[in-house]
């Protein structure tokens, strides 16, 4: 027989291990855990989930549990563009009990943690949004020098900022058929050129129109 030494984990069953999870995320009341809550509230580490399960996300996924992101690592842009989003989907300013999944990717607690509470989160979000450069007509991109290789002053791409204020003005609403996504899930909005970019239009705020998937598929045959 050969000689080796005694791996105690290794008489460990997954199952065992997946009920510790549960034990520990029941104990914390908690959806979701990371390494540390864990280990210091665990009867294993959290290394040997690693080892039994390759990854500890995977663990937490069979014990039914969420993965966990470390919110210090959330880019404040990346929480702007979810709160957008969520502002997109319901039409209106978010409300505090409304941040949470499925419709908000991340929890009201991250924003709060953030930026202090949630007022001041809507307020940076504001400014956020408010923070784009002068786009908002034709008048204010003629003082901007002309590209000679272009005849654009702008951009074909829209930013998050610029489609956030079209769609604000348009009620989160299609502008061709008016229907939106607080009240048809399935309604997913674009913003849209009312003049064709290949055809001269420009990306500005006068030119730009909220138009819902269908009704700008509908268009994009056109351009
Ligand atoms: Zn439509």
């Amino acid at each position: 027989m050969k000689f080796e030494l005694d791996d105690y984990r290794r008489n460990i069953t997954e199952r065992q291990l997946i009920e510790d999870l549960i034990i520990v995320a029941k104990k914390l009341n908690k959806i979701s855990m990371t390494h540390d809550e864990y280990n210091s509230n665990g009867k294993y580490g959290s290394t040997t989930y690693l080892r039994r399960f390759g990854s500890w996300f995977k663990a937490l996924e069979k014990a039914g549990l969420q993965k966990t992101r470390n919110p210090a690592n959330i880019s404040e842009e990346d929480l702007f563009k979810n709160l957008e989003e969520v502002w997109i989907k319901l039409g209106r300013q978010p409300k505090y009990g409304e941040v949470h999944n499925p419709l908000s990717k991340y929890h009201v607690g991250t924003y709060e943690k953030r930026f202090g509470n949630w007022r001041k989160a809507l307020e940076k979000f504001v400014s956020y949004i408010n923070g784009e450069e002068d786009v908002s007509s034709e008048e204010s991109i003629k003082s901007l020098e002309p590209q000679k290789k272009s005849r654009h002053n702008t951009k074909r791409g829209i930013n998050e900022r610029l489609r956030f204020i079209v769609m604000k003005r348009d009620n989160f609403k299609c502008k061709s058929c008016g229907r939106s996504p607080a009240t048809d899930m399935n309604i997913i909005l674009h913003v849209d050129h009312i003049k064709a970019w290949a055809n001269g239009g420009e990306t500005v705020f006068e030119n730009l129109q909220t138009l819902c998937s269908k009704c700008n598929i509908g268009k994009s045959d056109l351009e």
